[in-house]
């Protein structure tokens, strides 16, 4: 028999990852009690693997945002000398869609459309504290005090929450700042997003809509330094170097934001009765664009030891337990499949010259 506080969550952090597990949990029949710093919707641009589109329709999200997504059907990937290419493809991947790419904006909408437009989230003060019971996981603010079975961190990669409980963290700094922004260009390329691993730095195109791309442009220090003290217009003119042969007239038309790149590793995912989900579990460089998917595929898989409904209390170890071991594999192989790749080019090997000589993933 469940009790009160057995069927009590507290979340913080109301990026997308707090957001989806909120909608997730509460479809479960939790009673949900949200705290968040701040509410600002960025304009950021996300893949979403088919897995997570799937996902994200048996959550119920209304028709009008998948509508909105669009896909990419190949990736053409090169090498430093941007001669060479490999190009994947969804058709030899037997898949509908190598990815499909999600404006937050629209996600955000989305979200608050099945919040009937009324989040309820409460803001978080800065000097909250944690405190575990036997059977309760305790939210101490300065003049109230909320308890659940669980606290779930969804706070990102520099969760407080995390730095509360004193979870071990390992950082990897990469060195490199990603530059983010949106690209006018003229082009007759559709859902094709292309991907340059240059000695300097590694830029993504993603297309979002006709006449409109994504940049994510994975800079070393030095690189950014120097793109960071160019105008718009210089920055246009570097960028059509590498992709003047693809996209013409190019214009930026967004703010640009930047990010420093490292990669996370926690010790634990979970402490007595605080679990941390999505970056504030695990961050990752940017370049396969996975970090959300792999915050989704989280959800995923609390909901299915949720469904399995052989549990009394989800606070308790063994559930805990048995959600840290499910997810182990696929964020470590994640994590070191981002380390390697970085690794990889970033010691300018010829890999993907060696493929193109030996034929394969021509470009196409
Ligand atoms: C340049 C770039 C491009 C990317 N592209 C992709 C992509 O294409 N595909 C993909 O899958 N992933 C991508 N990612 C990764 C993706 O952005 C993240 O994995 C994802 O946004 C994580 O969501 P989250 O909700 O876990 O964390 P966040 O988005 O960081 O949200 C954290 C939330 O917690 C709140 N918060 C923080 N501190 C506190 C506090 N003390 N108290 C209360 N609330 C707090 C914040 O206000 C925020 O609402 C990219 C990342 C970068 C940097």
């Amino acid at each position: 028999m469940v009790n009160d506080i057995q069927n009590k969550i507290i979340i913080v952090g109301g990026g997308l990852i707090g957001e989806l597990l909120h909608m997730m949990l509460k479809s479960k029949g939790f009673e949900i009690n949200h705290f968040t710093k701040d509410s600002n919707v960025k304009n950021r641009t996300f893949a979403l693997s088919p897995s997570s589109v799937d996902w994200l329709r048996s959550l119920g999200l209304p028709s009008i945002f998948f509508e909105s997504l669009s896909e990419i059907k190949s990736m053409k990937i090169f090498d430093s000398s941007i001669k060479n290419s490999v190009t994947l493809n969804a058709d030899d991947a037997q898949k509908p869609a190598l990815a499909y790419m999600a404006n937050e904006k629209d996600f955000d909408e989305a979200i608050k459309n099945t919040f009937n437009n009324k989040k309820n989230f409460k803001k978080l003060p800065t000097d909250f504290e944690i405190q575990k019971k036997q059977d309760q996981a305790i939210l101490k603010l300065p003049n109230e005090e909320h308890i659940a079975s669980i606290i779930i961190a969804c706070d990102g990669a520099n969760s407080k929450v995390r730095e509360k409980i004193a979870i071990d963290l390992r950082r990897h700094n990469f060195n490199q700042t990603a530059l983010s922004f949106e690209l006018k260009v003229n082009t007759e390329i559709q859902k094709q997003a292309f991907q340059f691993f240059l000695k300097e730095s590694i830029l993504a195109v993603l297309p979002i809509r006709q006449g409109l791309v994504s940049i994510v442009w994975s800079c070393n220090s030095n690189f950014f330094t120097k793109l960071n003290g160019l105008d718009d217009k210089s920055i246009e003119n570097e960028l059509s170097q590498i992709i003047g042969n693809y996209y013409k007239d190019i214009k930026i038309t967004s703010k640009k934001e930047s990010f420093p790149l490292f990669m996370n590793s926690v010790e634990s995912i979970f402490k007595d009765r605080v679990l941390l989900v999505g970056d504030s579990a695990h961050f990752i460089h940017p370049m396969a664009g996975q970090g959300l998917n792999l915050g989704i595929r989280d959800i995923i898989f609390l909901e299915k030891i949720i469904d399995r409904k052989n549990y009394l209390d989800i606070g308790l170890r063994g559930f805990l337990r048995k959600y840290e071991r499910a997810r182990k594999e696929d964020v470590s192989q994640m994590g070191f499949l981002t380390l390697g790749l970085n690794w990889i080019f970033s010691k300018k090997s010829s890999i993907v010259t060696r493929c193109d000589r030996k034929g394969y993933g021509r470009a196409r």
